[in-house]
């Protein structure tokens, strides 16, 4: 018999609509499996389910490969990233962009499977334990699949450790990366440090948000010289595609990285915008609140923050944190200005972002219209199954 978990009657629900998690809750009984070993996964009665991995350790105690009953093997993963593969490669215009997410776990049917693309370069993050386990296989028919000059592995990410798992970072295949890889997205050239950099070395999830935000400040502004404040700039990534746009701008970014903003400077200068670059080493709240003192205005102010709520039990505190940096943007705009501003919190809705920025405006007396309400690009999916994987949401407004 092959190791088994059993569900508690009436937990099953979530997996006949091909909900990919099992919450430790809805186990009754665990048949036969370690941590990190293939199971099957069945119902009160003993019916087959679907096929995944377990971890003890984990409260997400399970995690689907498969529903259906077939074998995890390699041509399962073969199967799994070619179909992944074949999506991207009908999402990107690979003559403007080569750095993209090939497969975004849950959601390409690879749980705590990340793999990113960056020009002949390959990132791979293992999230968990089942995933680790996989990671010589997957690793192997990526090569095949992609022909890359090099995997790099980057699983140097706090949810491991839930897992009971170590950071894990190197070569795993060929070269290893240089210090800055040059790609192309929207036709722009960034330099990507995916050894040192955040998450694998650029936030892709913003790729088609950078273009569509350049083009809102460009239709706004117009013919006309523009301020735009870069809020969490880190590399540069809206600055550049602002000012490629829009030949007016000058923008100011700020961040608390010195190394990102090293290498925003260096991007602006790879696409010949450097001269209208500014850049502020320091706590955008701390920062923003001189601003205010000081009674500076802009026509046009990005906030893209980091992740302010990881747990429940941080909401508060996270909400209270978007709404503190969206009052002091609306202070900080002239009339007419456009504010864009984003949550990466999947705990977060949509609706609750909107009205954490509708009391910000409220506070700062500022009225606005959202002109779009943006999203993570569709390279990083939203599975329909599993509402968790929509995490990254903007909005575009415009205070009148
Ligand atoms: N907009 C960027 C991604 C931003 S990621 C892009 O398109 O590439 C969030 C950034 O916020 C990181 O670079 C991080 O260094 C920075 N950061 C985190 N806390 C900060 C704070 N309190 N003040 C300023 N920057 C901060």
């Amino acid at each position: 018999m092959p190791p088994r978990i059993f569900l508690k009657p009436g937990k099953d629900k979530p997996l006949h609509a091909h909900h990919p998690w099992i919450f430790s809750g809805a186990i009754a009984r665990v048949d036969n499996a370690t941590d990190g070993d293939t199971v099957d996964i069945c119902d009160a009665s003993g019916r087959f389910l679907a096929r995944g991995y377990y971890n003890a350790r984990s409260q997400i105690a399970a995690r689907v490969w498969t529903f259906d009953d077939v074998p995890i093997d390699r041509a399962f993963f073969r199967a799994r990233l070619e179909r992944a593969i074949t999506a991207r490669n009908a999402l990107i215009d690979r003559a403007t962009t080569n750095a993209y997410r090939l497969v975004n776990a849950e959601s390409d049917g690879l749980a705590g499977v990340i793999v990113d693309r960056y020009a002949d370069f390959v990132v791979v993050q293992f999230l968990t334990l089942g995933a680790e386990k996989r990671k010589a296989e997957i690793v192997e028919l990526l090569a095949e699949l992609l022909a890359p000059r090099g995997i790099y592995e980057r699983s140097d990410v706090d949810v491991r450790e839930k897992e009971g798992l170590a950071p894990s970072v190197g070569v795993l295949h060929g070269a290893e990366p240089p210090d800055r890889i040059e790609i192309r997205e929207n036709n722009l050239r960034f330099w990507v440090d995916v050894k040192r950099g955040h998450k694998t070395g650029f936030y892709l999830d913003q790729r088609e948000n950078r273009a569509r935000v350049a083009e809102f400040l460009r239709a706004a502004v117009g013919g006309q010289s523009s301020a735009v404040l870069n809020v969490f700039s880190y590399t540069g990534g809206f600055a550049v595609s602002v000012c490629a746009a829009n030949p007016n701008a000058r923008v100011i970014n700020l961040d608390t990285s010195r190394e990102a903003l090293n290498l925003a400077r260096e991007n602006m200068r790879l696409n010949d915008c450097d001269a209208r670059g500014e850049f502020i080493e320091g706590d955008a709240f701390q920062v923003l609140r001189r601003y205010r003192d000081q009674g500076k205005v802009f026509d046009a102010i990005i906030l893209d923050p980091p992740k302010f709520v990881f747990t429940q039990a941080q909401m508060q505190s996270g909400l209270r944190g978007y709404k503190d940096i969206n009052l002091l943007a609306f202070k900080l705009l002239k009339p007419g200005g456009i504010l864009v501003t984003f949550s990466c919190s999947g705990q977060v809705s949509a609706a609750l972002f909107q009205q954490v920025v509708f009391q910000a405006a409220t506070d700062a007396q500022r009225d606005a219209h959202i002109l779009a309400k943006l999203s993570q690009a569709p390279d990083h999916p939203i599975l329909l199954a599993f509402p968790e994987s929509e995490y990254l949401k903007g909005l575009v407004c415009r205070t009148c």
